[in-house]
């Protein structure tokens, strides 16, 4: 197994968990059902609309100042804005895509993490 910072590199990379060896996605956001390297198993890790949601406040935090900056000092159309920032967002968004992806699911993989089972006798516990 790596040391932390190397297993945390090879996630932000989008590398295996397990080996680092092989990229864990077959498609742009499309994950293998297995390392192709070393086999390791990925079908039970699904981080769902994790990365999205972290992608969406990252992004939403690094734009809010300059647009709000560009406003006061500049005051230019909602269009000019539109403009400018559009493209920013969208292409931040992508960026992150991708490492936000491949970081929580080797956090998923590593530590096993699931959806929350309800027991089959009732009641929870
Ligand atoms: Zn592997």
């Amino acid at each position: 197994m790596h040391a932390f910072p190397s297993r945390l590199g090879a996630a932000l990379r989008g590398r295996c968990p397990s080996c680092g060896g092989a990229s864990v996605f077959s498609g742009f956001l499309d994950l293998h059902p297995a390392c192709p390297a070393c086999g390791a198993d990925f079908r039970d890790a699904d981080s769902g609309d994790g990365p999205a949601f972290f992608v969406m406040f990252l992004v939403a935090i690094l734009v809010t100042p300059p647009v709000i900056l560009v406003q006061v000092w500049l005051e230019p159309p909602a269009w000019v804005q539109m403009l400018i920032w559009a493209p920013v967002v969208l292409g931040l968004s992508v960026a992150f895509l991708r490492p936000f992806k491949s970081t929580l699911f080797a956090l998923q993989w590593r530590y096993r993490a699931e959806e929350a089972r309800w027991d089959d006798r009732g009641q929870g516990s």
